[in-house]
C-alpha cells in the first residue's frame, strides 16, 4: 500500500473511531443478537461507499463532498435513531434499544399463529400469550420505554424468550418471514437517518428551534395544561418538520421496496412500518396523545408505506397484512383501520401540502447542499478490519 494511501486509511479509522467513542460506551464488547443484525444490515447498505469498518460492526461510508458517515450502534436501551453532523463528518446512530425492539416485535408478529396463517406452518406454534392484555404482545420494551423516567433503563424481556419464539419460529418455517421484516424494519431505520444527512435537513432544523418547540411543550406539561399542545407550538415549525420525516421517509421506503417481491410483500410491508408504529407506541401505549410534532402521524406513514409499495406494483399483500394486525390487538385496529378504506385520504391529501408548503422556501438551499452516497474511488483500497 502506497504511503498516502495508508495515511488515507489511518484517517478513516481514526474517523471511525471517533464516531465510536462518541456513542458506545464501551467500544468492541460482545454485541447482542439484534445489535449485530443491525450492523449487518448497514454494512449490506452500500457496498460501493465502503470506506472501513471497526471490530464492533460500525461502518465508516463516503460521502460526495468528501466528508463521511458513520453508521454507528449506540448502548442506549431508548427506541431512538439520530441523524447529527460535525462539520464534513456525518453520523447515523441507533440506539441499541431501537433494535432490540424491531426485534421483539418482529419475532411477536410472526410467532402469533393468527398473522398470516397461509405463511408457514402455524398449527406448529404455542399459543400467543399475552404479557399485559392491554399491551399488543412485540411492544412490550415500547411501553416501558414511555412509562421511564428519564435515566431509568426499561425492563427487556428474557433472552429465554426470544431464543424460544426463535425456536417455534424455525419450527414452524416462519423464520424466513421474521427475518425479512427485521431485516426491513432496520433498514427501514437506518435509510431514515441516512435520508436526513443525505438531504442536507441538518442546516434547515437547527438543535436550537428544535429544542425551543419542544421545551414549549414540555413546560406546558409541567403546568398540567390541557390545553392541546400542537396548537402551542410554532405551526410553521410543525410542518417543515413533517416535511423533512417524509422526505426522510421517502427516501427510505423508495429503496426498501425497490428489492421487494410479490413473494416477501408482506413481511417487508410489515418491517417497514415496525419504527414508526414503535415510536406510535411509546407515547400511545402509556396513554399520552400522540402530539406528531416531530413526525406526522402514524396512519399518515402507513398510508405512504403503502403508496411507496403501489409505486412499485406491490400492494395486495401489504393491505390485507395491514387488515390482519387488527385481528391480533384492538390497539392496532384504532390505529390502521380505516386506512384501506380510505378514510385518511382527504387529511393525508391536506398533511402532504402543508408539508411540500413549509419546505417550499427552504428547498433552493437544500437542493444546494444535496449529498450522495459516494462510490470509493477505484485507487483506494476498503479496509476491512473484520477480514
Ligand atoms: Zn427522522
Amino acid at each position: 500500500m502506497p504511503n498516502s494511501a495508508a495515511a488515507n486509511t489511518l484517517e478513516k479509522v481514526a474517523r471511525l473511531q471517533k464516531a465510536e467513542a462518541l456513542f458506545t460506551r464501551t467500544p468492541g464488547r460482545n454485541r447482542s443478537a439484534w445489535d449485530q443484525a443491525a450492523l449487518r444490515v448497514a454494512w449490506g447498505l452500500y457496498p460501493a461507499a465502503r470506506l472501513a469498518r471497526t471490530e464492533s460492526g460500525s461502518v465508516l461510508l463516503g460521502l460526495s463532498d468528501g466528508g463521511t458517515l458513520a453508521l454507528t450502534l449506540s448502548d442506549s436501551s431508548s427506541i431512538n435513531g439520530e441523524a447529527l453532523w460535525e462539520g464534513a463528518e456525518r453520523f447515523a446512530v441507533l440506539n441499541s434499544g431501537a433494535a432490540y425492539a424491531l426485534f421483539e416485535f418482529s419475532a411477536a408478529l410472526w410467532s402469533d399463529p393468527r398473522l398470516s396463517p397461509g405463511i408457514g406452518e402455524t398449527a406448529a406454534l404455542g399459543d400467543a400469550i399475552e404479557i399485559r392484555a392491554d399491551i399488543p404482545r412485540g411492544l412490550e420494551h415500547a411501553f416501558a420505554c414511555g412509562m421511564a423516567k428519564p435515566g431509568i433503563a426499561p425492563p427487556l424481556r428474557p433472552a429465554a424468550w426470544l431464543a424460544e419464539a426463535l425456536a417455534e419460529l424455525g419450527r414452524s418455517g416462519r423464520l424466513p418471514a421474521f427475518q425479512a421484516t427485521l431485516t426491513q424494519s432496520l433498514r427501514m431505520l437506518w435509510l431514515h437517518e441516512i435520508g436526513h444527512v443525505v438531504l442536507s435537513h441538518g442546516p434547515l432544523v437547527s438543535g436550537g428551534r428544535k429544542r425551543a418547540a419542544l421545551a414549549e411543550i414540555e413546560s406546558l406539561r409541567a403546568y398540567g395544561a390541557d390545553a392541546s399542545p400542537i396548537a402551542s407550538v410554532d405551526e410553521n415549525m410543525r410542518r417543515l418538520r413533517h416535511g423533512i420525516e417524509m422526505q426522510a421517509d421517502r427516501f427510505a421506503f423508495d429503496r426498501i421496496f425497490a428489492r421487494t417481491t410479490e413473494e416477501t410483500a408482506i413481511p417487508s410491508f410489515l418491517g417497514a412500518i415496525c419504527p414508526p408504529t414503535l415510536l406510535h407506541a411509546i407515547r400511545h401505549l402509556p396513554g399520552r396523545p400522540d402530539e406528531a410534532v416531530e413526525h406526522p402521524p402514524i396512519w399518515f406513514r402507513a398510508v405512504e408505506a403503502l403508496r411507496a409499495m403501489h409505486a412499485r406494483g406491490l400492494s395486495n399483500g401489504a393491505v390485507s397484512a395491514l387488515l390482519r394486525l387488527a385481528d391480533l390487538h384492538p390497539v392496532f385496529g384504532d390505529w390502521f383501520g380505516g386506512i384501506a378504506e380510505g378514510v385518511y385520504d382527504v387529511a393525508h391529501a391536506q398533511v402532504e401540502a402543508q408539508a411540500l408548503d413549509a419546505l417550499a422556501p427552504q428547498s433552493a438551499r437544500q437542493r444546494a447542499a444535496l449529498l450522495e452516497i459516494a462510490p470509493r474511488p477505484d485507487d483506494q483500497s476498503p479496509l476491512d478490519l473484520m477480514s
